[in-house]
């Protein structure tokens, strides 16, 4: 990667940045009916809602997981709008003392909703609490120290937590038992993308071609997130390169200045690709291996390289570790070596989905 190439502020992270801000507050989708995509996520939830709702309960406590900007605030936010109740929103680091997770529990009314993102970075010690929370809705507080001190047992409203995480393994089983229903969200077609796109356009009130908004979200790595940064990247380029109208021409522009390709690959995820082919002879290489020598930290790599790098078969992991396919070095016009053919996956290697939830989640951490 070069030196200067600033990693956090590259234009297809799915990661929150400041420019989001106007994106989050006005195109966020406010029903489930305008939410688009997720068919399996969206229909399950119309069902429990629905359940909930005629059996005047609060939902079930609910886990997302997914790869960053695929919308699990925004159905969290859709949740509570539906079920008409107050949705408090915090994440896992934000969460530093007993006292402020105590707080927060007591503050609840009954049916409210919970939503602590990157819950997988909550300390331990406010995971005990939650357990009892979650199961009984009550927590113990110890009042005073020394001889004084004494506990007492507090009830809380029912009400419904929803964890969002990019890494469910690294969840603790306890906690992760506890809640009732777990939805994996998927990155979503160029053609599911194309509607966020023409949507979020109209929102904006900016003109956009069908093939102008289909271009944007065939490089948006399967992600509403980047799928809305670039439609306000080609907005700016239209107006000051053209007259304002996003067309095919335009959109292709934009996205040669942002040197994203006709896959939604970056400099850093070519680099990521090319490092394994010329430094690990294709892999399998771990990933604490890869991240030096990339120069990135390995949880970067994973949670924004790599999800879409599988998605799309340029990259596999195998219990040894991750290689790059036949496509991939197609992508990178690099010969694809045939000795290679016995490592790849089918052919001798183990593929992801052979590997078990939590062995695969082992493996990252090992290495
Ligand atoms: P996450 O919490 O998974 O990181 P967000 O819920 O913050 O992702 O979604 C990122 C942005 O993408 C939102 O501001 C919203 O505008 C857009 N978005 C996400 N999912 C959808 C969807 N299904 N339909 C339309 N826009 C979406």
């Amino acid at each position: 990667m070069d030196e200067e190439f600033d990693f956090e502020n590259r234009i297809i992270s799915p990661s929150h940045r400041d420019e989001d801000a106007e994106s989050d507050n006005t195109l966020r989708p406010r029903t489930l009916r305008e939410y688009i995509g997720q068919e399996k996520a969206k229909e399950n939830l119309e069902i429990m809602i629905g359940a909930a709702k005629l059996r005047g309960e609060p939902l079930d406590h609910l886990l997302f997981y997914g790869p960053p900007g695929l919308g699990k605030t925004t159905l969290s936010m859709i949740i509570a709008q539906e079920m008409g109740v107050n949705l408090h929103i915090t994440a896992g680091p934000a969460i530093e003392k007993k006292g402020d997770l105590t707080a927060l529990l007591a503050n609840l009314a009954e049916g409210d909703v919970l939503f602590i993102d990157e819950i997988h970075r909550l300390p331990r010690q406010m995971e005990e609490i939650l357990y009892p929370a979650m199961e009984d809705y009550a927590i113990d507080i110890m009042i005073g120290t020394g001889p004084a001190a004494h506990s007492i047992h507090l009830t809380l409203a029912h009400f419904t937590l929803i964890g969002a995480t990019t890494r469910a393994g690294q969840l603790s089983t306890p906690l992760r038992d506890r809640f009732g229903v777990q939805m994996r969200l998927e990155l979503y077609t160029p053609e599911e993308l194309s509607t966020i796109v023409r949507r979020s356009a109209s929102i904006l009130d900016v003109p956009i071609t069908e093939q102008a908004a289909l271009e944007l979200a065939s490089r948006s790595r399967g992600t509403p997130r980047i799928a809305n940064r670039l439609l306000k990247r080609a907005r700016d380029y239209a107006q000051v390169r053209g007259n304002g109208r996003i067309d095919l021409r335009m959109a292709q522009e934009c996205l040669a200045m942002m040197e994203i390709d006709e896959l939604g690959l970056d400099p850093t995820d070519r680099k990521m690709l090319e490092t394994i082919v010329r430094f690990y002879g294709g892999g399998p290489v771990g990933m604490a291996a890869l991240a030096a020598t990339v120069g990135e930290e390995a949880v970067t790599l994973e949670d924004v390289c790599e999800p879409y790098l599988l998605q799309i078969g340029f990259l596999a992991r195998t219990l040894r570790g991750r290689v790059v396919t036949r496509l991939g070095y197609e992508h990178l016009g690099i010969p694809y070596p045939e000795k290679l053919r016995a490592e790849q996956p089918g052919a001798g290697g183990v593929p992801d989905e052979q590997i078990s939830f939590s062995e695969s989640y082992a493996e990252d951490s090992e290495d």
